[in-house]
């Protein structure tokens, strides 16, 4: 039995009353919600703003939305995975589409991420999703294949032992336009028997993340697929009340 987990990436948004105003919605509702792991992902400014309001909530943890491919050095502007885990992240969202499409990150590049979150002790959640054009013309699986394939090479067969995919058509983030339920359970079913083929066990402990305009109103029926295990939320996330009801939808879905 996989424990459900629910993300809230907040992308670069928000200000520290933004920060506390959501927090108090977030952390007063979720209280007695039972069975589901929550992760709130501010930008790094806002971890120590978030880790501080967080102390006394048992249910609520703070995650990263990127690290370094690099440990710490002379890398100006960058944060190291063990940086991130000394003030408090516990995951690490690693091979964002935004990364990838926007910054130029490529599959070596995020499992060289992948790898440092690891050695960080922080859970790296792999982002894999194809384009609209990749899906147009067929080839998500291979698409997906490759972006995993990257983090066996560079981790190797117990790479996904200690992480959490997210699987993130990138035609459906912010978009939205979800996955319908079915299509997203196909790509999620193929992920695990890609990761069975490589480790039976791990494949089967694994969380796979739905993440692409999930709203409160689809999440029930996204997270009652067989291998959706939970959500990568963004848009949604920053509205108190909505991740909430998201968060509810996964400890019944
Ligand atoms: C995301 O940013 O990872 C995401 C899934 O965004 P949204 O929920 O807004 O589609």
């Amino acid at each position: 039995m996989r424990q459900p987990l629910v993300m809230g990436n907040w992308k670069m948004n928000g200000r520290r009353s933004m920060v506390e105003s959501l927090l108090k919605v977030v952390m007063a509702d979720i209280g007695e919600l039972s069975g589901v792991e929550v992760a709130v992902c501010p930008p790094y400014p806002y971890v120590g703003l978030v880790m501080d309001r967080l102390a006394a909530h048992s249910t609520v943890v703070c995650g990263a939305q990127d690290v370094s491919a690099y440990a710490d050095g002379a890398y100006t502007g960058e944060v190291s995975a063990e940086m991130a885990r000394d003030v408090g992240c516990r995951f690490a969202i690693i091979g964002h589409s935004e990364r990838r499409t926007l910054f130029g990150e490529t599959d070596a590049v995020v499992a060289q991420k992948f790898a440092r979150s690891l050695a960080a002790d922080l859970t790296p959640v792999l982002c894999v999703g194809e384009t609209s054009a990749e899906r147009d013309a067929g080839r998500t699986q291979e698409v997906v294949l490759r972006q995993l394939s990257a983090v066996f090479k560079e981790c190797g067969s117990g790479a996904f032992e200690r992480a959490v995919v997210a699987y993130e058509p990138v035609w459906a983030i912010g978009t939205g336009r979800a996955a319908s339920p079915e299509e997203a359970q196909a790509v999620h079913r193929f992920i695990r028997d890609v990761i069975t083929r490589q480790n039976a066990p791990a494949a089967g402990r694994l969380r796979i993340l739905y993440g692409g305009s999930v709203k409160a109103q689809n999440a029930r029926e996204l997270f009652g697929q067989d291998d959706i295990d939970g959500g990568l939320i963004g848009g949604a996330s920053l509205v108190g009340a909505d991740f909430v009801s998201i968060c509810r939808a996964a400890g019944i879905g």
